[in-house]
């Protein structure tokens, strides 16, 4: 859709083609959960989130930033501001529907003839696409090719397949030969094998102020939540590069959950070594370190005998409580998709090396990034950059 704008405000005549009966469903499930447009990060900084594609996404924010992703939401009559670490959401009094609304009036001024319900079928040709028109009437089911001086496929990742990113379009881009990495999940939950007596208490219960890491790699801090096939939240989802890579390697993927990571081990120790008398070990734990009811089910989970741990021992329990993960969610659930389009199949513009003038833009595109804005940004400036490339392709 950005590429539309920058291409219809370039004076080209653009055509958007949709399969759903409505433009950016995704866009608007993101609205749902906090709607983080992007992040006020420094520029270097926010590209090392983008992992190996960090060299590549600091020409591609260069060229569209967060700070031009502002202008643009402003320039549509959404101001933004900046929230906690960083985060940049839309005012309070804009709902994410209004964004969207006021971008498709934009893109309407603009001229850009949108065809919603239609859906993209292949290529044909050596410019060709083939699509067919869904809407219900005398024209249901009509296919139809289409011959355009250049195309961008943003045709999203494969989660939420529902919102319309149903990852369908892998064999259209394989027929032609392009280097596709596989799908994974992104940004999401964790299976542990968890006792059926500690599912059933446990429920969805939130841990607040934790940190956690996979096997020796740096902590995360923030919330997590326990539920009942594992946990999630934003250390689980920044995490899940490195849980997919344990366990490709044949596991064990080991997530170490501290519970007090503001505490100096010697405070620690010496809280724990308060006389307990009569207190039960949950009314202890809440006495002396201020712990939900839910840590000392958690304790034994890992250590049947938690409770009657020395003091020393139970702090390293309580900085380091071992979860054996078993897997991730599914795909459909991720908040976001690894994999897709590589790199290598495409040039510096992001155009397809196998057909030129076919570019590609967002989360089709093999890269992937944690939560905290990263991902809009990510498909806002690589759908900059693309109509960039077809703008120089055209002329
Ligand atoms: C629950 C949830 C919360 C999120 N929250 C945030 C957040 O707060 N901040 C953030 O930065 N990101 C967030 N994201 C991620 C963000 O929404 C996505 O990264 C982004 O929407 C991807 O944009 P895209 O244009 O690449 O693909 P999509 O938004 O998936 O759009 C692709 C479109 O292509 C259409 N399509 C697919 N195949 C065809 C075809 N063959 N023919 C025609 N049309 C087709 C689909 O119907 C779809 O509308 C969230 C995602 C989820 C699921």
């Amino acid at each position: 859709m950005l590429a539309a704008q920058r291409l219809a405000e370039a004076g080209l005549r653009v055509q958007l083609f949709e399969a759903q009966a409505t433009l950016g469903r995704k866009f608007l499930v993101a609205g749902h959960g906090g709607f983080n447009l992007s992040n006020v990060e420094e520029l270097s900084r926010f590209a090392s989130r983008y992992g190996a594609e960090e060299s590549r996404f600091e020409q591609l924010l260069g060229h569209f930033s967060p700070l031009d992703l502002r202008a643009w939401a402003a320039d549509l009559g959404i101001e933004t501001f900046v929230g906690t670490s960083g985060r940049i959401f839309p005012v309070a009094a804009h709902k994410p529907a209004d964004l969207l609304r006021a971008w498709l009036r934009r893109l309407q001024a603009l001229g850009v003839e949108i065809n919603t319900r239609h859906r993209w079928l292949g290529f044909t040709g050596p410019t060709g696409l083939r699509l067919r028109n869904d809407n219900p009437g005398p024209d249901a089911g009509r296919e139809f090719v289409l011959e355009p001086a250049a195309t961008v496929l943003a045709l999203g990742g494969a989660s939420w397949a529902k919102t319309g990113s149903d990852g369908a379009w892998v064999p259209l881009l394989q027929e032609i030969g392009v280097p596709l990495t596989p799908f994974a999940p992104a940004n999401c939950g964790a299976e542990v094998g968890w006792s059926a007596f500690f599912r059933q208490k446990i429920g969805r219960t939130p841990l607040k102020n934790m940190a956690l890491r996979v096997s020796d790699g740096p902590e995360v801090r923030g919330e997590i939540m326990l539920t009942e096939y594992g946990v999630e939240g934003t250390p689980v989802y920044a995490l899940t590069p490195r849980l997919r890579a344990a366990l490709a390697g044949g596991g064990p993927a080991l997530l170490h959950l501290n519970l007090k990571p503001d505490l100096p081990e010697a405070t620690l120790i010496h809280k724990l070594s308060q006389p307990r008398g009569k207190a039960s070990f949950s009314d202890f734990l809440k006495k002396n370190l201020s712990l939900s009811p839910a840590v000392p089910t958690l304790l034994r989970e890992a250590y049947p005998e938690a409770a009657t741990l020395p003091p020393a021992a139970l702090a390293a329990l309580l900085r380091a409580v071992p979860l054996p993960v078993a897997g991730l969610r599914p795909l459909d659930e991720a908040i976001s998709t690894a994999g897709g389009v590589a790199f290598p199949a495409l040039d510096e513009y992001l155009m397809l090396r196998q057909r030129p003038g076919t570019f590609v833009a967002g989360e089709m595109l093999d890269w992937e990034a944690p939560t905290g804005g990263y991902l809009l940004q990510g498909c806002f400036s690589t759908g900059a950059w693309a109509a960039r490339g077809v703008l120089n392709f055209v002329r």
